[in-house]
Formats: structure tokens, C-alpha cells, sequence
């Protein structure tokens, strides 16, 4: 399959891995927008929210309480974190697997551009 993550997913591209099990895969990113930005992908290939199934309910309970679990992890739960999931061209999505990003260190602004 011709996407980027699940290349990551299977190795077959170097990411900087900071968790796995099972169900998902996180890892940093390689640009990173705040002193901890982590991006969480499932790892069964699934475009975009907007394709979700009931069936992935798991899935995405998985996304966010491994969020959770990595910002206790670096620190950043007491001061606050953003959890970003960019579905589809307007928002930016530029990557066709779903990732959650993990974005804490510094304050946020608000809105989003
Ligand atoms: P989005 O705009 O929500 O689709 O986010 C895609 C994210 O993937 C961006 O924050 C990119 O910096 C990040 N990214 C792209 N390629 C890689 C890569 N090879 N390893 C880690 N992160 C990546
Ligand atoms: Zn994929």
C-alpha cells in the first residue's frame, strides 16, 4: 500500500518510536509544532474520520487514551496538551491515514489557523 504511515507502521521507513502495542503506533514528528509533538496512528489503515466505522469505535478510544498515557509519560498533563485530528483538505489533513496529534510544551493559541 502507497501511504507513508503504514510504511512507518511496517518498518519500511524510520520513524522515532516512542510507543506501540497492538493496536496502535506512535511516534514523533518529524516536524514538530511544539516541544512535544507526537503523532498516534492506528494501525489498521483507515483514511480519514470521515470513513470511520462503528466497527472502529476501539480504535479511536485506543488514539486517545494512548495520548493520555504519553502526556503523563513526557510531562505535559498538568500543564495542558492539544489533541488534533485533521480530517480532509480544508484542515489540512496531508497525510491519508489517520494520526492523532499529541501537540504540549507551550502555550497554544486559540483559534486554529
Ligand atoms: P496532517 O497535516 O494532520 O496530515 O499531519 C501530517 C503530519 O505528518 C505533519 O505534522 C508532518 O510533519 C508529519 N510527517 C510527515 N512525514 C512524516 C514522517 N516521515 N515521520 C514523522 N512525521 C511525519
Ligand atoms: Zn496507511
Amino acid at each position: 500500500m502507497d501511504c507513508l504511515f503504514c510504511k512507518i507502521i511496517a518498518r519500511q521507513i524510520p520513524a522515532d518510536i516512542v510507543y506501540e502495542d497492538d493496536k496502535v503506533l506512535a511516534f514523533n514528528d518529524i516536524s514538530p509544532q511544539a516541544p512535544v509533538h507526537i503523532l498516534i496512528v492506528p494501525k489498521k489503515h483507515i483514511d480519514k474520520v470521515s470513513n470511520l466505522k462503528e466497527s472502529d469505535k476501539d480504535i479511536v478510544c485506543e488514539l486517545i487514551f494512548t495520548a493520555k498515557k504519553l502526556a503523563q509519560e513526557k510531562g505535559i498533563a498538568e500543564s495542558g496538551y492539544r489533541l488534533v485530528l485533521n480530517n480532509n483538505r480544508d484542515a489540512g489533513q496531508a497525510v491519508l491515514h489517520i494520526h492523532l496529534h499529541l501537540l504540549g510544551g507551550r502555550k497554544m493559541g486559540w483559534p486554529p489557523g
